[in-house]
């Protein structure tokens, strides 16, 4: 099959300490703080469209950069499951049934000793996933993998060591998040990988399956990155997409707030299908962002913004049903104002960061706080799950809201007021977020930043009506059901 993975639609994940050899490496550490208990969940990370590093041949020949200030990268080897359909809920028995190839990989990251926080920084640098093109799947348990640095072979990995083999890995993440056709999990990379440094030419082998190869080196320069610079544009101040009989079809808002197609169709905002206002790309969320909510949850403000990534699958548009699952005790909603890249941006200053945005939208993050555990946290399970992240209705254009640090944020659960605030509180304003993040990896249009939540979350219950809104922008309203509502 000489097929390739390039698609912006899916969402591509890994999982750590999902080998024998690293469990036990760690076995003491994983007891004490910050982790103070093994994991229960896989502890999954998403690697962002940026990362992608396929040359789209068989043998990739690719080059790696590094990031200005690191002298070398760990190099994980592993397999990428690629699904073939709809996967959720999975059991031991069907799972494998729902991938339709695997490819080889070599998954690079920064060293770093920390699991408490997501690893943007160290694992989302443009690039720093090599793959193969896709294979039929073989017989996964018997697999070696051996990596070669320079033509000397420096670490060999059996795949029946993995704690989670491929089909209860499967199990355990589609158990609280569907993984769509296209989208890839990673099989788990091994605590201390060996090291490439600039120079270093690295081979990831697997017998009877297939290659990748490619070379590490230092620091591409902004001019000659590579980057295709590319930039979306949006006519209308406000932008929606919508479903009308099974089309995703792009709408406008009239002056009376109602929706309009381009062919000149005018529906009520209650009578249409709502979509995200506009094909998202990579979605990176902040925690603590406020110092208010930052204090409600006993932490200290943080001293660089605390980024993490969401899955495509999380998002779904204005009047939406959100599942709350049986037997959990808090889950809380989360008014965010979301910020819409509209142009390819790397190393832009705070100064210049304006010229990046397309628009604003609203979003609401929800957490389900039973299943927070202290690895990469807010972990996946947390804030992963189906439709979790409700987002619109408008795209408003940047030009339209004079400043977006002076925006009020509301929460209303069945019309009573519950949180209340002001990005003007932000710790980290919507144009240090692109100066950080652009300073890390390559952000691109449709990626969207989603700015964190003042103080006031509460509890959510079966029914409740929340809405979210922010000044200018409008109302997001999502409801809250149950398992069986959901799922039927
Ligand atoms: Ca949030």
């Amino acid at each position: 099959m000489a097929m390739t993975i390039n698609n912006l639609t899916n969402t591509i994940y890994g999982v750590i300490l999902n080998d024998n050899k690293t469990l036990a490496a760690l076995e003491s550490e994983l007891g004490q703080p910050p982790y103070k208990s093994p994991a229960k969940a896989p502890v999954l990370y998403i690697k962002p469209f940026n990362t992608l590093n396929n040359s789209g041949n068989e043998g990739n020949n690719g080059v790696v950069h590094l990031p200005a200030d690191a002298k070398a990268a760990e190099v994980a080897a592993t397999i990428g499951l690629v699904m073939g359909k709809t996967a959720s809920r999975l059991t031991v028995d069907n799972a494998l049934e729902h991938v339709s190839g695997v490819v080889v990989a070599a998954d690079l990251s920064l060293p770093h000793d920390s699991y408490y926080r997501p690893a943007i920084r160290e694992k989302c640098f443009d690039g720093s996933l090599v793959f193969s093109e896709i294979y039929a799947t073989p017989k996964l348990e018997t697999l070696t993998l051996t990596t070669l640095i320079n033509d000397e072979e420096v670490n060999t990995r059996h795949l029946s060591e993995l704690k989670r083999d491929a089909a209860q890995l499967l199990v355990d993440v589609t158990e609280f998040m569907t993984l769509n056709e296209g989208d890839v999990l990673l099989l788990g990379v091994e605590y201390q990988a060996p090291q490439a440094k600039a120079g270093d030419r690295v081979q990831v082998t697997v017998d009877d399956l297939g290659s990748v190869n490619f070379t590490v080196d230092s620091a591409a320069q902004v001019t000659d990155s590579g980057i295709a610079a590319t930039e979306t544009k949006v006519d209308a101040p406000r932008v929606g997409r919508v479903l009308i009989d099974g089309v995703v079809t792009a709408v406008t808002q009239t002056d009376d707030g109602q929706v309009k197609t381009d062919a000149g169709q005018i529906l009520a905002e209650s009578d249409v299908q709502w979509l995200p206002p506009v094909e998202i790309g990579s979605v990176f969320a902040l925690g603590l962002n406020y110092a208010d909510h930052a204090k409600e949850l006993a932490f200290n403000a943080p001293e660089k913004p605390l980024v993490f990534l969401k899955g495509k699958n999380t998002l779904v548009g204005h009047n939406a049903q959100t599942r709350r699952p049986a037997n959990v005790d808090y889950m809380h909603y989360e008014c965010e104002l979301a910020v819409v890249v509209g142009k390819t941006a790397r190393n832009v200053s705070a100064d210049e960061a304006k010229d990046y945005i397309l628009g604003y939208t609203v979003a609401n993050d929800y957490a389900i706080r039973d299943y927070l555990e202290n690895y990469y946290r807010p972990n996946l399970r947390v804030k992963n799950r189906d439709h979790c992240t409700p987002i619109g209705p408008w795209l408003t254009r940047a030009d339209q809201i004079a400043d977006p640090m002076q925006l009020k944020l509301v929460t209303r659960i069945n019309g009573e007021v519950k949180q209340e605030g002001t990005t003007a509180d932000m710790i980290f304003s919507v144009y240090h977020l692109i100066e950080y993040l652009s300073s890390i990896m390559t952000l691109n249009p449709g990626d969207v930043i989603l700015t964190g939540t003042p103080e006031g979350l509460a509890d959510v219950k079966y029914g409740d009506v929340i809405e979210t809104e922010i000044e200018g922008l409008g109302v997001l309203r999502n409801t809250i059901v149950d398992d069986e509502t959901y799922f039927n």
